[in-house]
Formats: C-alpha cells, structure tokens, sequence
C-alpha cells in the first residue's frame, strides 16, 4: 500500500470564509430587501489598465504568427521584464538588483509556498500571529515546528525579535495581511541585525509594497545586510490587478547563502526542475505595468483604495475605534468595541448596519478581538458602509 504524506492531517481546516458566507447567504435570504456591503474581500475588483492588456492583446497576435510565436520561455522569467523589475527597485527604492536575483512565477503564493523545498525540515520556522495563513499551512504540511511571534495591541501589530526568540526561519509580511500594519526601516533594521547575527534566514513578503505612501520601507532591501539574510516575495496582484492574470516575482540575492550553497543557485534548481515558467502573454501584461503610462494608472487605481481606505480610517478615528493599517494598506485591522469578540463584531455589524467584515480570529490567537475590513471596493460603497457605521456608534 502506497504511504501518503501523513503531515496533511495535521493541517487545521479553514471553515473562516464558508462560516462567514454561510452567515451571510442566511441573513440575506431573510433579509432580502436589506444591501449588504462587503468589505471582507481580499481580492482586487478594478481592473487591468489599458497600457497591460494592450500588451497582452499584441502578445497574443504574435503567438498566433509563425515568425513571432514563443514556445518554452526561460523559467526564470524573461530578461525583459526581470531588467524592468531591477530597474523599479532602483527607481522606486534605491535597491541594486541584478536582473538574475529576480525570479517571475505565477504568484507570491506559490513562491512562498514552494521555497519550503529549499529548507531542511529541522528548521524552527517561526511565524508571526496573526498570520497570512500560506506560511503556516505550507510548513505543516512538511511536518516543520513553528513557532509563533505575537502581534498585540501593544507593540501595533508589528512584532520585534529579542534575546528570547528562537528559530532559524522567520517570515515578515510588510505592509501586513491582515493588519495593515508596516514595519519602519528602524524595525525591519532590527530584525535584519538579528538575521545575520543568528544565522536566520528572513522570508520577507511585500506583496503590498505599492500600498507605502508614508516615508516606511517597501523592500527588506532597503535595509543594510539584507541581502546576506532574505529573500522577498513579490506579486503584480495588489499593485496591478493581476490576481486572475498571475504574476509575481522572488528576489534571491546573489549573496545569499548557507552551508557553502548559493541559494539563489539552489532556487535557480528548483524552478528549472519543477516549473516551465508564465506564459509569455502574461509576462509582456507584466512588463507594460512599468512603461511610463502604465505606472502612472497603475497608481491612480491604487489611489481609488487608498481613497477608500482613508474614508474608512477617518470613521473610525472618529468612533474612538482602535486601529492599525489603511494608511499604506489596503487593509484596516479595528479593535472590536466593547469587548466583543471578533464574530461577535461580526453578528453585530451584519445585523446593524448590513457590512460584512472578516473576524480577525480567523488569522490566528492573536487575532480574537479584531477585525479585518479591506478597501477593496468601490468609493461608494465605502462610503455607504461607513456612513452606516458611524450611525451606530
Ligand atoms: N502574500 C500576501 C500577504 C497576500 O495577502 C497574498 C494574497 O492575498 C499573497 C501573498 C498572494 O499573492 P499572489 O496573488 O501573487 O499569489
């Protein structure tokens, strides 16, 4: 008899999103004349700019021509939009990149996902709480210890190593999913000394980098040694809308190692082993974010959301409400009032005021208490909600 991976059995079900539709699909069938709004999606909803699927659409033609059709592409990625991604970092960041420290997959997920394969499974691999919960369930699942590092009230949200923390693999998410909250260069300095001075290894993941409006860091690069001690994982989802299109990026620095191994090398391996590479389409889609044009409206959708997100902030700043993230996230984390619970929180702005949120329990220990509300969604919308929020308080 064949011995399945027995890991899996130890990976908690999710039901958070079933029991929140199922809340919601029994309150709107006995409430049908009531609008509910939905604040609890985590998923984009404008839609690609022009500048990108014209690409695309000229990609696709010349995949349909003898003389221009693309087979195999690199697995890495093509060199033209590695160099356009080196060439943002620069830009954008101030951050020196060589077009070869940078991987395009077919999303953040599945790079943060498949660089487990990198990682002896004795790792102490420790994860922050509340958490995205891929880097939980993807070390579970190899039967890896995790150990958590808590984000509270007191320290916002954004956890700090000190001489008690132990582990060899620690991941960071900055702008956070789903608190919002961002790390300043001061804290990501502190965990980047305690990196290289403990030999661990930082899986840094800016999947909401294009969120930072504020002077904070957008790549773990901007900070000294940080190419000795992460890797950051990257995606076109949240900056450009391509959360149905799929594309996203990994840096592996060249001065990374481990062992007398290159892991850029190692992942290079990987990738040229196990993946073929995103389809050529995709990847000119990809390249067009970074043409001047594309940029410039890639920006303005980002601007809808941050509009969103400051109409949501200025509520609940004005309710006395508790807060992390909305400023440079799409995401804002409430402290549930007077105690409730995050699914009380919840029951109790469904019945009140038709919004539906997602309970910050969901996300971890840490999470009970809290609430997740995104700005994905459109400015009236937004405003309806929070008009309606700010009635009942
Ligand atoms: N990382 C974080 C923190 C996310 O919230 C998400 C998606 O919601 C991802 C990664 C996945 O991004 P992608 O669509 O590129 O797979």
């Amino acid at each position: 008899m064949f011995k399945i991976n027995e890991n899996y059995k130890n990976l908690k079900e999710s039901y958070l999103f079933t029991d929140i539709a199922k809340k919601v699909n029994a309150y709107a069938a006995a409430h049908p004349e009531q609008k509910l709004i939905k604040m609890g999606i985590g998923d984009v909803t404008q839609p690609l700019v022009p500048e990108v699927v014209e690409a695309m659409k000229k990609a696709a033609s010349e995949m349909g021509c003898k003389e221009t059709f693309h087979g195999y592409g690199p697995e890495q990625g093509y060199a033209f939009l590695r160099e356009k991604i080196a060439e943002y970092y620069l830009k954008e960041m101030n951050v020196k990149l060589d077009a070869d420290e940078i991987f395009v997959s077919d999303g953040a997920k599945s790079d943060i996902g498949n660089f487990t394969d990198l990682l002896d499974n004795d790792n102490v691999i420790v994860v922050p709480d509340p958490v995205y919960p891929v880097y939980v369930d993807s070390n579970v699942m190899l039967g890896r210890k995790i150990e958590y590092i808590f984000g509270n009230e007191k320290n916002g949200f954004l956890p700090l190593p000190d001489e008690k923390t132990k582990g060899n693999v620690f991941y960071l998410c900055s702008p956070n999913n789903p608190t919002g909250a961002t790390f300043s260069r001061d804290q990501l300095k502190v965990w980047v000394e305690f990196a290289l001075k403990n030999n661990a290894l930082i899986l840094f993941d800016a999947a909401y980098e294009a969120f930072v409006q504020e002077d904070l860091p957008r790549s773990i690069y901007e900070i000294e040694g940080a190419d000795k001690c992460a890797v950051e994982f990257c995606s076109f989802s949240k900056t450009a809308g391509f959360t149905g299109t799929r594309c996203g990026y990994t840096v592996v620095p060249k001065n990374l190692t481990c062992s007398g191994m290159s892991l850029n090398k190692m992942w290079l391996r990987r990738q040229t082993t196990k993946f073929n590479g995103v389809s050529y389409v995709t990847q000119r889609g990809a390249e067009a974010v970074f043409s001047d044009v594309g940029l410039k409206n890639i920006r303005k959708t980002i601007e809808i959301y941050h509009n969103n997100a400051m109409i949501m902030t200025d509520t609940v700043k004005k309710a006395g409400i508790w807060f992390t993230g909305g400023i440079n996230s799409p995401y804002l984390w409430i402290k549930c009032p007077n105690g409730m619970s995050s699914w009380e929180y919840f029951d109790f702005l469904l019945n009140n005021c038709q919004v539906v949120g997602t309970p910050g329990s969901g996300f971890g220990k840490n999470g009970e208490g809290f609430f997740r509300l995104t700005a994905f969604n459109t400015t009236e919308n937004t405003i309806e909600a929070m008009n309606r929020l700010a009635k009942i308080y």
